[in-house]
C-alpha cells in the first residue's frame, strides 16, 4: 500500500527538524541551538558596530520588571492581553496540601497562587523610563540608551516569527523632539542598509501596535495618521503577509509625561527607539538563505562571523 501523500512541512516544522528550534509543548516557546544563537550574538555584535560611535549607554536588565514600573507604565491600558505577571506560592502547609492534592486529581492548582512584585517584561526599553527618570533633567544633548531583554508576550501562534519569549534589541533616545526624531531617521536608513547587506529583501511600511479592544482601534488610527511607528518587513512565514523585523518609534512625550523626565530647560522629554526582533532576523536570514549556515553566502557569513 502506498504512503498517503503527506503535506509539505511548514517552516517551523523544517526548524525542528533540523533542532535550530526545540519544541517545549507550547506554541511561541522555543528552545535554541547553538547554531541559532550563534546567528542571534553576531546580530546582535553587527548592531553594535553599526551603532557603537554614537556613545549609548549600554543597560542590561533581567526579563522581569517591577510590577509597581509596569502599572505607571500604562501597558495595561493599551495590551492587557498581552502583559505576562509571575505569581509565586504564598500559602501556609495547609495550602500546599491543596495544591498536591489538585495535582494529583489532574484538577487547576493555580488558583492559589498570588501576583509577585515582578512582571515579565514587554519591550526591553519598558524598564529604562523610571531609572532614566530618577536621574533628573537630561543634559543638553539628551540621552541615548542600548538595550537588550528576553521579553513576554501571550501571543501564542504557530508562524515561528511570533513567539512568546523573544530577545529584542534596542536604543532609545531621549530628548527634543527634533533629536528624537533626527535619531529616528537615522536608524531607518542604518537599518534599511544592514538588512539589505545580509541579502534580504525587505519595505519600509506605516504601522501600528495592537491596542486593546474599541478605544485601541483610535489609537492605533491615530498612530498611522500621525506616522508614529514604521517596521522594516522581510517575507518570512509567507509573502503577502511579510514579518516585521525592526520598528522605529517615536512616542512623542507619552513616556516623558508618564514618567516625569524632563529636558535640560524642564520641559517634558520626547523619546524614540529603534528594535530589532533578534529571533525574528535570524529566521529571515534562515528563510533566504537556507537552513545550513554553513552554506549562506559568503558576505554574509563575512558581515557575521568575519
Ligand atoms: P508585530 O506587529 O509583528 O506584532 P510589534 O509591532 O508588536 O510586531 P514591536 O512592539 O515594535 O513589535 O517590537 C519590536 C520588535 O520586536 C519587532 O519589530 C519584532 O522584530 C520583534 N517582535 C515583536 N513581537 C515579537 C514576537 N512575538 N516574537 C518575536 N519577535 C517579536
Ligand atoms: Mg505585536
Amino acid at each position: 500500500m502506498s504512503e498517503p501523500a503527506s503535506e509539505p512541512r511548514s517552516f517551523l516544522d523544517r526548524l525542528f527538524d533540523r533542532g535550530l528550534l526545540i519544541r517545549t509543548g507550547v506554541d511561541g516557546l522555543y528552545g535554541r541551538s547553538g547554531a541559532f544563537e550563534s546567528v542571534v550574538e553576531a546580530l546582535d555584535r553587527l548592531v553594535s558596530r553599526i551603532g557603537g560611535a554614537d556613545g549609548a549607554e549600554a543597560l542590561r536588565f533581567p526579563p522581569g520588571m517591577a510590577r509597581s514600573s509596569f502599572e505607571r507604565s500604562g501597558y495595561l491600558k493599551g495590551f492587557p492581553h498581552l502583559a505576562g505577571t509571575v505569581h509565586s506560592f504564598c500559602g501556609n502547609e495547609a495550602d500546599h496540601a491543596r495544591l498536591l492534592a489538585c495535582l494529583d486529581a489532574d484538577e487547576d492548582w493555580t488558583a492559589s497562587q498570588a501576583a509577585t512584585d515582578i512582571v515579565l517584561t514587554p519591550a526591553a526599553c519598558y524598564p529604562l523610563y523610571p531609572v532614566a527618570a530618577a536621574r533628573g533633567r537630561l543634559p543638553e544633548g539628551g540621552l541615548l540608551f542600548d538595550l537588550q531583554s528576553y521579553c513576554f508576550r501571550h501571543e501564542p501562534s504557530l508562524e515561528p516569527t511570533r513567539m512568546q519569549l523573544f530577545r529584542m534589541r534596542e536604543y532609545v533616545r531621549m530628548g527634543t523632539p527634533e533629536q528624537v526624531l533626527a535619531f529616528r531617521e537615522l536608524w531607518l536608513a542604518r537599518g534599511t542598509k544592514m538588512m539589505s547587506d545580509l541579502g534580504l529583501p525587505l519595505a519600509i511600511d506605516p504601522a501600528n501596535d495592537p491596542f486593546f479592544g474599541r478605544a485601541g482601534k483610535m489609537l492605533a488610527n491615530n498612530q498611522r495618521a500621525q506616522a508614529l511607528k514604521f517596521e522594516l518587513n522581510v517575507p518570512v512565514n509567507s509573502e503577502d503577509k511579510p514579518t516585521a523585523c525592526l520598528s522605529f518609534n517615536y512616542h512623542q512625550d507619552h513616556f516623558g509625561t508618564t514618567w516625569g523626565i524632563q529636558q535640560a530647560d524642564g520641559t517634558t522629554a520626547h523619546t524614540a527607539c529603534v528594535g530589532f526582533g533578534l529571533e525574528r532576523i535570524t529566521l529571515a536570514l534562515l528563510r533566504h538563505h537556507g537552513l545550513d549556515l554553513d552554506a549562506w553566502p559568503a558576505e554574509v557569513r563575512a558581515q557575521l562571523f568575519g
